[in-house]
């Protein structure tokens, strides 16, 4: 199931963009609050918690750091796609090498958390389905072919899942897991407030979006 459920997200939130062709920006935007709180809520909950227990604390805080710097840095190449932002020239024909690879990358490190954390599973999938959906409007929108956006999005769906495998699995890198733990907190904390932060379009009063972040903070706390 771990392994299973980040792929099946992904793939049919494309194939939901596919058939579908959704217009409405507006529920796109209210469940991307809704996981940007609901991912910020379980790191505070569950992860946070337990990264400072019986270790070098100082050394733990440093390597989130590292985490929310990693995330500001591959934010240079994907635009913010890991947040759901797409500021890529749709007219461009070629694949988008430098979105993947930055990605990619970022999803290795959430699979991390999920190996031990069985409700970290539910934050990422809440996560990927509406950053899916954006990313899927944009390969089907751009000119990019039909196959190449296909390859993407499967390979895409494959790496979350290869993250938890491989911190599992590989010697060298189970050794630094609890590095690689507080790495990822360091991503989640910055992706998820900057969804927050980006979803209050001028700090306009909205109660949708806050009532769908509460349910998001108090599904969190019972999960
Ligand atoms: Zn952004
Ligand atoms: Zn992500």
């Amino acid at each position: 199931m771990t392994y299973i459920l980040p792929i099946l997200a992904v793939l049919l939130s494309f194939l939901f963009v596919y058939l579908i062709k959704p217009k409405k920006k507006e529920g796109i935007k209210l469940l991307l609050a809704f996981s940007g709180a609901f991912l910020l809520a379980l790191t505070v909950f569950e992860l946070l918690p337990e990264i400072y227990e019986g270790t070098d604390q100082k050394k733990v805080g440093v390597f989130i750091m590292l985490g929310i710097l990693l995330q500001i840095f591959l934010e240079f190449f994907s635009k913010g796609a890991e947040h759901g932002h797409m500021h890529m020239d749709s007219s461009k024909t070629e694949f988008p090498w430098l979105l993947f690879i930055s990605l990619s990358v970022h999803s290795l490190l959430e699979g991390v958390p999920i190996g031990d954390h069985h409700s970290m599973l539910y934050a990422i999938l809440v996560h990927k389905i509406p950053i899916a959906i954006i990313l899927s409007i944009f390969l089907i929108g751009s000119k990019i072919k039909l196959t190449s956006a296909l390859f993407f999005i499967t390979l895409f769906s494959i790496m979350t899942p290869l993250g938890t495998y491989l911190a599992k699995n590989i010697a060298i890198l189970s050794s630094v897991k609890h590095e690689l733990n507080a790495v990822a907190i360091g991503v989640f904390l910055h992706i998820s407030t900057v969804i927050l932060f980006e979803s209050s379009e001028g700090h306009k009063f909205n109660l949708s979006k806050l009532l769908v972040i509460s349910i998001g903070i108090i599904i969190a706390y019972f999960l």
